[in-house]
């Protein structure tokens, strides 16, 4: 079967538009019809080297809603016709961490940078017959997917596809990372350094947890705004020295009980930590360049003011259960989706989209297809 994809093979240089082969499912995997991907910041960071992958070509792609077109013979809880998210680190459901359901740290999840698929083989091959590999086991800047159906999770029909695709990465990753990680408590202060994506679902996610006080920090003031419309409380237009010390302004010089790290942590980490008050949390949820291998704390700054400083990928749940849950928090009313979107795109514009991301422009843009 052909598929149009958006292929990536050269770093710095935009995706491009080809026709690509794709074998039937195997076994274990599914053929999904991508009908609306988000464009998460995570794959900008492949396209410009700041994460490497593995190999080129290889399909971008990862917050996705789809259709089941096909399914492979011992795949069991999945059908044709299912609307579905999949998810960008699969639960493969026999590691350490997947038999006590903590599928967001599944033994799977290090190989989501490598291409292949599952079980090692390729199902992608471009016009020259060479391999294709797959971003996170999913590859979804693409009108179709093979993936294995430990990359699947069943939703309701009920959900526009386009809302659907916001709770595959950022919206579980901002959410949860209050929620789970952080465990923001009513009437706790929250810190939130960098509004985009997943910094806006940390927002709401500290509003749905009831805490008193959230300051959103970001340098570009309509970010800013939009964070008020998500929950927050103050809104800080400063880094550095200058954010901690408006932080500290806020908060009768307390610091906040939590900070989260949602954008460039290697100059962000350290006046989040420092705004935040002893004994409080620091929660890293964005992604570091490769080239940068460490961040200076001081080691007895962190003893004397008893401060945690965690990481939270996925916001450290299960995407199994977490999903359903925030696709009924959507239903209720309480989890806002649809004001995530900024802007929709055609998935030959995906190279518009991402430069809409880098001005500033889009809280997240989404790749929407066509029936
Ligand atoms: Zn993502
Ligand atoms: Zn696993």
């Amino acid at each position: 079967m052909d598929s149009l994809a958006a292929v990536f093979r050269k770093v710095g240089a935009p995706v491009s538009i080809e026709r690509i082969t794709l074998d039937p499912p195997g076994p274990t995997e599914v053929l999904v019809r991508i009908a609306a991907v988000g464009l998460c910041r995570t794959d900008y960071h492949v396209m410009r080297g700041e994460r490497r992958v593995a190999m080129q070509p290889m399909v971008l792609g990862h917050e996705a809603a789809a259709v089941v077109e096909q399914v492979g013979g011992a795949v069991t809880g999945i059908s044709p016709g299912d609307h579905v998210v999949l998810t960008f680190i699969p639960g493969c459901g026999k590691c350490h961490w997947c038999r006590r359901g903590l599928h967001h740290l599944c033994a799977e999840g290090a190989r989501i940078t490598q291409g292949p698929q599952l079980d090692g083989t390729y199902r992608r091959r471009d016009r020259d017959g060479a391999a294709v590999g797959a971003f996170c086991m999913i590859g979804a800047f693409a009108e179709r997917a093979v993936v294995d159906q430990a990359s699947v999770v069943v939703i309701g029909k009920d959900i526009p596809f386009d809302l659907a695709s916001l709770v595959a990465c950022g919206v579980p990753a901002g959410v949860g990372a209050a929620r789970q990680r952080a465990r923001v408590q009513p009437g706790h202060s929250v810190l939130v350094v960098g509004c985009g994506g997943d910094g806006m679902n940390v927002v709401q996610g500290a509003r749905l947890c009831g805490a008193a006080r959230i300051i959103a920090a970001d340098i570009v003031p309509a970010k800013l705004d939009w964070a008020r419309e998500f929950g927050a409380t103050h809104g800080v237009n400063a880094q550095g020295d200058a954010l901690i010390r408006a932080v500290h302004g806020l908060t009768d010089g307390i610091g906040v009980d939590h900070a989260f790290v949602c954008i460039d942590p290697p100059s962000t980490l350290l006046p989040a930590f420092r705004a935040t008050a002893r004994g409080g949390n620091v929660v890293v949820t964005a992604l570091t360049p490769d080239t940068v291998t460490e961040i200076k704390i001081p080691p007895l700054e962190l003893f004397v003011t008893q401060k945690a400083i965690m990481g939270a990928v996925y916001g450290f749940a299960s995407p199994r259960l977490q999903i359903p849950e925030l696709l009924a928090l959507y239903r209720t009313g309480e989890l806002k989706l649809r004001e995530l979107i900024t802007r929709t795109y055609g998935l030959d514009e995906i190279n518009r989209g991402y430069a809409d991301l880098e001005a500033g422009r889009n809280l997240r843009g989404v790749v929407v297809f066509g029936d």
